[in-house]
């Protein structure tokens, strides 16, 4: 057995599902391979500080996002008719203002550079 085919079977080997054959294989190449040896050491090792750390569900807390949505749209539902059409007229002439400026700097842009 090469180092390449130790290498490949090692993570086997420490928790020990490898056959009887291929487990002999591996303990005769480790015996004369002092990198194998250290490889393996280091695996080791890699695997306990894997296994000592805590398992951790995968958060996906969306709630503080939401909260401030359900806000936002109970707000709307509260006011009357006109003060709904004031804010969209609010939000509109906003969206409107960015455009243009982005209008405006877009032509000023390029009537600077054609003179
Ligand atoms: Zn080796």
């Amino acid at each position: 057995m090469n180092c390449q085919e130790s290498r490949e079977l090692m993570s086997g080997y420490l928790e020990q599902y490898l056959t009887e054959s291929q487990t002999a294989l591996v303990t005769e190449h480790l015996a004369g391979c002092a990198e194998c040896r250290q490889e393996l050491a280091d695996l080791d090792e890699t695997l306990r500080v894997v296994r000592g750390m805590p398992e951790r569900e995968p958060v996906f807390d969306m709630w503080p996002e939401l909260a401030a949505m359900c806000a936002d749209i109970r707000m709307e539902l509260r006011l009357n008719p006109a003060d709904r059409v004031r804010r969209w007229f609010v939000s509109f002439i906003l969206a409107f203002k960015d455009g243009w400026a982005i209008l405006l700097e877009n032509v000023g842009f390029r009537a600077s550079r054609s003179t």
